[in-house]
């Protein structure tokens, strides 16, 4: 018999929701595992396993090799036809997708929209594109939703916040209009911070996330987990104050970083030369255009010096350089050159420095493992059954839908 290595953190799991997290970890165990590696009473394992299954969390799998004549089966997490819905909203485009929970992307569209519009006009449209993306599945059962908004986002309660971007939004537009469509748990995030979980390669990598698409925005990942400081706002270098005499800033400052290094800034500097859009920019700048080139050569220095600061602060395994301008090779080029001059060796060894995933499948990434922890994670699981167990004792409030 093949006994799988149980990570040393998770042995003396008790709770439903740890046991969950033990099946889920390790890719499925027998009941005879499972004993020997929680050391709880065969009783209170059994009633544990019993519960997970009736709310179809776990399942028994296939017949193991046979162990003193018995034939144990394997209990697996239930993921089968679990999906997630992601929306990557950014400032000109939007991405809805579908995904399993193992982050396997199974279907997306990517629209065009106008983040500016009213809530109603943005949000419609796109809640009708996840529902023709759910129904292009067969025997999926949809388990949460998640969202990501270039604007500042309140992660406990998922309401956008101070937004520049979505001004005239609810602060709960976004999770009341998910709310309404599905019943399901909602994540709302900040469109940065997403795509920094979503480029992680692991739970434990620390990395900077820095988006420069139309604005910048930054995400930061510390051991797995977002930073997001005491007043949510970590890592928000959009109107970082890099010179004195710049051009002044939306905010109304003058010199912010975005004035040097945003796509809107360059698109301001470019549009009289016939380019209307970061693709554009984009396309001139695979063609060679010069012009094109020193200015996104500049810009990239400036965020380059500014990151320099952020990566010794946080001394992180990766900076990555993603959006639509970040993703252009010669501007995520001159940034890693930037910052690997102006930080100290100790800082720059074993940092690696590098372009991020195109288009928002980062973002969607980061907001499927969001969704995949509210749902899964043990506390989640706890909360959940807690309630369950208290409605189904006799004398409880009775039988709670399954
Ligand atoms: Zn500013």
């Amino acid at each position: 018999m093949t006994i799988e290595r149980i990570p040393a953190r998770l042995s003396g799991a008790t709770s439903h929701g740890s046991l969950l997290d033990l099946i889920r970890g390790t890719g499925g165990m027998s009941r005879q595992q499972l004993l020997a590696s929680t050391g709880m009473s065969r009783a209170t394992l059994y009633e544990r396993i019993e519960t997970l299954l009736r709310r179809n969390l776990i399942y028994e799998a296939e017949s193991m090799e046979a162990t003193g004549g018995r034939r144990s089966r394997k209990i697996r997490f239930d993921d089968r036809g679990r999906v997630v819905l992601a929306f990557a909203l950014g400032q000109t485009h939007a991405t809805v997708a579908v995904s399993d929970t193992n982050g396997v992307l199974l279907r997306s569209r990517t629209v065009e929209h106008r983040i500016n519009a009213p809530e109603g006009a943005v949000l419609q449209p796109l809640i009708r594109i996840g529902t023709e993306l759910l129904n292009a599945g067969t025997a999926e059962t949809l388990v949460g939703t998640g969202v990501s908004v270039p604007a500042p986002v309140e992660a406990g309660t998922g309401t956008v916040v101070h937004p520049t971007t979505i001004p005239d939004w609810r602060p709960e537009a976004v999770t009341s209009a998910m709310t309404a469509a599905w019943h399901v748990p909602v994540v709302v995030e900040n469109d940065a911070r997403a795509a920094a979980l979503g480029e992680c390669n692991d739970d434990h990598e620390t990395t900077v996330y820095v988006k420069v698409a139309t604005g910048i925005g930054c995400g930061i990942v510390v051991n797995g987990s977002i930073l997001r400081g005491a007043h949510g706002a970590a890592g928000d270098i959009g109107h970082i104050h890099v010179a004195s005499d710049g051009p002044v800033c939306r905010c109304g400052r003058r010199g912010c970083l975005a004035t040097f290094s945003s796509g809107s800034s360059l698109l301001d500097q470019l549009r009289g030369d016939g380019l209307n859009s970061l693709d554009d920019i984009a396309v001139a700048a695979s063609a060679g255009r010069t012009d094109v080139e020193a200015l996104l050569l500049s810009g990239a220095d400036v965020l380059g010096g500014a990151l320099a600061a952020t990566v010794t602060t946080i001394n992180p395994d990766r900076l990555v350089i993603g959006g639509r301008i970040g993703t252009i090779p010669l501007f995520a080029g001159q940034v890693r050159e930037r910052v690997l001059r102006d930080v100290v060796e100790r800082i720059s060894n074993g940092l690696t420095v590098t372009a991020g995933m195109p288009g928002d499948a980062a973002a969607v990434d980061g907001l499927t493992r969001l969704v995949i922890r509210k749902v899964y994670s043990a506390e989640a699981i706890d909360s959940l059954l807690t309630d369950y167990v208290q409605n189904t004792q006799p004398g409880g409030r009775g039988t709670a839908a399954s």
